[in-house]
């Protein structure tokens, strides 16, 4: 079986877990202290660990003192993690519809969503290309907008030259099993914003005014105020143990999965049915790999297909505003969406895929979808 996506565990990460767990303590401390440099030097400001992306989200969102009776515009195309960490606060997640090209947020589309309660907007950086980030920090500034990016699929990526997570508002990744780098469950929000730092890092810890150093010292606090709503959303000594080994093997995960989707691009360039997303991937480190199809036949089929000549297919996302929690029937249609989501497939893509599995994965889905376009045409 051709898995669609999975961690890459060595020797390194077992071993680094192990002298956590012989030290017998485990909780927030000295590896989560050593992770979080490790971010800030990469990113060159500020990164504040937490214990997955979608507490990332939520606790960027309240920061910026966002909370019932406001509305975040966000991309309908993205993990319902988006849209419940908003909705956590309080706010209100206003879908919004994707360019055809990018499948990012719409900002002209966002445009007519925007009302006078909209206080941010979350584009999703879908697959780990980022899209046009210029245009929405336009847009952003031309309604005094914060811009909170979903950056969990784009750890490694870069924009003009500078690591997504480097410039720009506030970012947020993920470092859960299966993205670019894992924690085994994990996240942080990176921002040079010093005020909507100090808050996350008391918010994480169920809002223990200034816990975060004497964590880091092996230490607590015993005697402390509280200001603002908490969440116990810090991150584990195990966890940020995994994630620095993993950090270490960027590079090489970034080099394998830029290969791997370049490879893809170049054995369907020849397949006029299966549609790729234009990435540049001297810049983009793909967290997956999705095409659009053009067939007649369901997309269920073909995955069924696919899975029985042993390869797992995904589908990234169902449109949030299809989700009965989310639906508003007052909202506008979302005519690109809605066409592109019933032909979105996502196909194999982590670090352990051979070059022959990738082969033997386009090969396969090029014979299905070609054989089933012949018999219905
Ligand atoms: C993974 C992911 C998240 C949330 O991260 P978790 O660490 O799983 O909580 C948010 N948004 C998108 C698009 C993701 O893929």
């Amino acid at each position: 079986m051709i898995r669609l996506s999975k961690s890459s565990i060595s020797a390194a990460e077992r071993k680094a877990v192990d002298g956590v767990l012989q030290r017998e303590y485990l909780g927030m401390g000295d590896e989560v202290g050593q992770f979080e440099e490790m971010l800030s030097s990469f990113l060159g400001r500020p990164a504040i660990a937490v214990c997955n992306g979608t507490a990332a989200l939520h606790l960027a969102i309240q920061a910026c003192g966002i909370g019932h009776g406001d509305e975040v515009l966000v991309p309908t195309l993205t993990y319902v993690a988006s849209y419940q960490a908003i909705a956590a606060t309080g706010a209100k997640p206003v879908a919004c519809d994707i360019k055809d090209n990018t499948l990012m947020i719409d900002c002209a589309d966002a445009e007519k969503r925007i009302t006078t309660r909209t206080k941010a907007i979350m584009p999703v950086y879908y697959t780990g290309g980022v899209g046009n980030i210029t245009e929405v920090e336009v847009f952003a500034q031309k309604h005094s907008l914060r811009v909170i990016a979903d950056a969990a699929h784009a750890f490694g990526s870069t924009y003009n030259g500078r690591r997504i997570g480097s410039f720009g508002d506030i970012n947020c990744f993920s470092f859960d099993g299966i993205k670019n780098i894992t924690c085994g469950e994990g996240g942080c929000i990176v921002t040079n914003d010093q005020a909507i730092i100090e808050k996350v890092k008391d918010a994480r810890l169920l809002g223990v005014t200034k816990d975060s150093d004497n964590r880091y010292a092996g230490k607590r606090t015993w005697e402390f105020d509280v200001t603002e709503q908490g969440w116990r959303y810090h991150m584990s000594n195990i966890m940020a143990a995994i994630g620095i080994e993993q950090f270490k093997r960027l590079d090489s995960f970034a080099t394998t999965r830029k290969y791997l989707a370049s490879l893809y691009d170049k054995l369907f360039a020849d397949c006029e049915d299966i549609i790729t997303i234009q990435h540049d991937y001297s810049t983009v480190v793909p967290h997956i790999y999705v095409v659009r199809l053009r067939t007649t036949r369901s997309r269920d089929e073909i995955r069924r297909e696919l899975l029985e000549r042993g390869i797992q297919t995904g589908i990234h996302y169902q449109l949030n505003h299809t989700l009965t929690m989310f639906h508003d029937p007052a909202a506008a249609p979302f005519p690109v969406a809605e066409k592109v989501y019933p032909r979105l497939i996502s196909i194999p893509l982590h670090t352990d895929l051979s070059e022959d599995d990738v082969r033997q994965v386009a090969r396969t889905l090029k014979e299905i979808v070609s054989l089933s376009n012949t018999i219905h045409q």
